[in-house]
């Protein structure tokens, strides 16, 4: 009778199947069908609830740079007088480029933040400089402008050039994380790319001047920080976070 043998175990450390990253199921982009009807919804409630604000009205890049800057931590109400004070000043790029820095710092007040004039003075002088007083239209030349983040980028992109460009400020973030994501930390590493995506995927290849205006107004009047108007919501059907509330 001839005896099996066992076999043998191979020799070294034990060989580990690699384990394949499982993705967050909350991380999904939405399928084309939800990005329809988002986009629908959402041009319907602009068309008629957006606000009417003067650089809304303009595609002149510089305008609307000045408009993105001053809204930076500041309420529309009070940007709206300072806008218009402020380009009867500094008409263009070439005339806040040689206006005097304390005369600048003057006419931003009582606005706050004061790095903001300055930073917007730098942008004028290398516009003025390096452009020949217009800011350039592509992103990675616009994002090596001191001053210029990825957020005002997209804003000139699409509402100055209106080129097909995401915008993510801390309105359009919120709106976007309580609608496709609904509960978490929306303030993750991996979440803020995520929503970057997410305004990528949604951008309509048509009225993306509106569609990211309303975006932000909707942020801004009804999917507000504290205490959200749900019940008047134009996304109140499919909203995580409303159904997790519920
Ligand atoms: S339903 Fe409520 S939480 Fe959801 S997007 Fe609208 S306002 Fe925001």
């Amino acid at each position: 009778m001839t005896l099996k043998r066992k076999p043998r175990k191979p020799k070294g450390p034990p060989v580990r199947t690699p384990r394949t990253k499982r993705r967050d199921p909350a991380l999904a982009l939405p399928a084309p069908l939800e990005r329809r009807r988002f986009r629908a919804r959402l041009l319907a409630w602009y068309g008629r609830h957006g606000r009417d604000l003067p650089w809304r009205r303009t595609d002149d890049p510089y305008h609307i740079l000045v408009s993105e800057i001053m809204l930076q931590q500041t309420q529309v109400d009070r940007v709206l007088p300072k806008y218009g004070e402020w380009l009867a000043k500094y008409p263009s790029f070439e005339a806040l480029a040689v206006a005097p820095e304390h005369e600048v710092a003057d006419t931003w007040y009582p606005l706050g933040y004061n790095i903001r004039p300055r930073r917007l003075q730098t942008i004028a002088r290398e516009a003025v400089a390096r452009y020949g007083g217009r800011l350039p239209s592509d992103q990675e030349t616009l994002l090596s402008f001191k001053g210029i983040g990825a957020y005002t980028a997209g804003a000139i992109r699409s509402f100055a050039f209106r080129e097909r460009a995401a915008i993510l400020d801390t309105n359009v973030a919120r709106v976007l994380f309580r609608v496709f994501i609904g509960r978490g930390d929306a303030t993750r590493h991996a979440m803020k790319r995520h929503l970057w995506r997410l305004s990528e995927t949604l951008l309509p290849s048509r009225h993306v001047f509106d569609f990211n205006q309303a975006l932000m107004d909707l942020g801004a009047t009804v999917c507000v920080a504290r205490n959200p108007k749900c019940p008047v919501c134009p996304m109140s059907k499919s909203c995580r976070h409303l159904a997790s509330m519920q």
